[in-house]
């Protein structure tokens, strides 16, 4: 039998991957917080995929990060800001050869991850697959797209991506991981914290594309400074893109703030100031961005980290 794929968050993101995975009949095991989760989960048929309307139902095996079973392939699918505390009550069962698959958005907690556990090998992920739960234990594919893996410390690809293969998860290995998320940190940084102090969806910065403008020259030179040029190329031009092409749609840091939920400001526009800061680089549109962003959230009584 296959390694199996033992999945941290039963959220969006985790319940569109194990579902796939359990579809194509690889062995899923899903870690749930604690003992009343998982006699939550327990209660109900599993996990259900919503695609196209069409609902399906997946038995996957629950359990709890108490679990005796040595963890040898693990998808951390938590928020960015719990991805850390997530693993550290599942580190005793981590085999000496764990991989650990991030598929968090934004940088800052991979490098942390990272260090928190350095035996495994580290696996950075960038998705733009979009999924919402409406409901426990039930997702809603809603946004197809690609997921990009890499390894910054190891170009050499991992042996299992035949299980995202069966699986259906458009994939592509990427040596270029960083550059990758460096670049989806910057089009984030650019568009999703004024969508939420101007409170309008994508299409609403077509009003202010000075603004927008002068944010990505910043985000560009912060870009070069960090040594990620590749990134920094034709930003605004692809910024313009993503805000015409998503005209429609709400950011995800719109939807965090609209529904009062904690939002990952630490590991996008934050990680980019913090980078600033420690090149000793002054931007001020961009540090001013945060400044405005954190106000508007206590003002909100949410977390500002
Ligand atoms: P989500 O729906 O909030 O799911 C996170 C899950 O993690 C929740 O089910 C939560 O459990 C669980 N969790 C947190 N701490 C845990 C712990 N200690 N033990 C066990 N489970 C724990 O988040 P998401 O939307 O899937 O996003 C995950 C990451 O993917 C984020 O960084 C996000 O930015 C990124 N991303 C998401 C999408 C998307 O479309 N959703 C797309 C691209 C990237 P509870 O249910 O018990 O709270």
């Amino acid at each position: 039998m296959s390694t199996p794929w033992h999945i941290l968050g039963a959220g969006s993101l985790g319940t569109l991957w194990a579902t796939r995975l359990a579809r194509a009949g690889v062995p899923v095991r899903l870690i749930l917080r604690n003992d009343a989760r998982l006699a939550s989960y327990r209660a109900g048929q599993g996990l259900t995929l919503v695609e196209h309307g069409v609902e399906h139902t997946y038995a996957v095996i629950g359990e709890t990060p108490e679990s005796p079973e040595p963890i040898h392939r693990l998808l951390v699918a938590c928020k960015a800001y719990d991805a850390q505390s997530a693993i550290a009550q599942l580190q005793h069962r981590l085999a000496p050869d764990a991989e650990l698959i991030l598929l968090q958005n934004g940088l800052g907690s991979q490098d942390a991850v990272a260090a928190q556990v350095p035996s495994a090998r580290c696996i950075y992920a960038s998705s733009t697959e979009g999924a919402f739960r409406d409901g426990d234990w039930r997702v809603v594919f809603a946004g197809h797209g690609y997921t990009w893996l890499g390894d910054a410390g190891h170009p050499t690809p991992v042996l299992w991506l035949d299980d995202l293969q069966a699986a259906g998860i458009p994939h592509e290995w990427a040596t270029d991981i960083l550059t990758r998320l460096w670049r989806k940190l910057a089009l984030n940084c650019a568009i999703n914290p004024l969508t939420v102090l101007y409170q309008c969806r994508n299409g609403g910065l077509q009003a202010h594309q000075c603004e927008v403008a002068t944010l990505c020259a910043e985000l560009a030179e912060l870009l070069e400074y960090c040594g990620q040029p590749a990134a920094a190329e034709d930003l605004h031009a692809e910024v313009e893109r993503v805000i015409q092409a998503t005209a429609a749609n709400y950011s995800s840091m719109y939807q965090d703030v609209a529904n009062a939920r904690r939002t990952e400001i630490s590991y996008l526009l934050g990680y980019a100031c913090q980078a600033a800061a420690r090149h000793q680089l002054v931007l001020p549109h961009l540090q001013q961005l945060q400044a405005r962003l954190v106000e508007h959230l206590l003002a909100r009584g949410l977390a500002s980290d």
